[in-house]
């Protein structure tokens, strides 16, 4: 995470800090904004970036918040072979911070992709 670019890191939680910046992951299931279904935008939690719409959202049943496309520009996919595995890890393109990670088992009838992201790498911007 990029400390320069407008993040407040006073404003996040112990939790928060271990997913943004040490690129922890939340329990599934577990994220505030799982069942969210409000029409706005997602946002970073640490800049404010706007990152996600909420009409790219879908439940995946994965137990984290997921969607079947970014706002262009908004994230950073970079290949990660942690824990054995290859996947696509999505962090804000403004800040660096560590969002989740990217997977090609998305809704067949729009992108294909599902945006896996934390919940506490969220914030959310009601449209009123
Ligand atoms: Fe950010």
């Amino acid at each position: 995470m990029d400390t320069n670019k407008a993040v407040n890191l006073d404003k996040l939680t112990r939790d928060q800090l271990r997913v943004l910046r040490d690129k922890g992951t939340e329990l599934p299931f577990s994220g505030a904004l799982l069942k969210n279904d409000e029409t706005g935008d997602y946002t970073c939690a640490a800049c404010g970036a706007e990152l996600f719409e909420s009409g790219a959202k879908f439940d995946s049943g994965s137990g984290w918040p997921s969607f079947d496309q970014a706002i262009p520009g908004s994230i950073t996919e970079t290949a990660d072979d942690g824990y054995g595995m290859i996947r696509t890890e999505v962090t804000c393109s403004n800040c660096g911070g560590h969002l989740g990670h990217l997977f090609d088992d998305g809704p067949k009838d729009t992108t294909g992709q599902r945006f896996c992201i934390n919940s506490l790498s969220l914030g959310f911007v009601p449209k009123d």
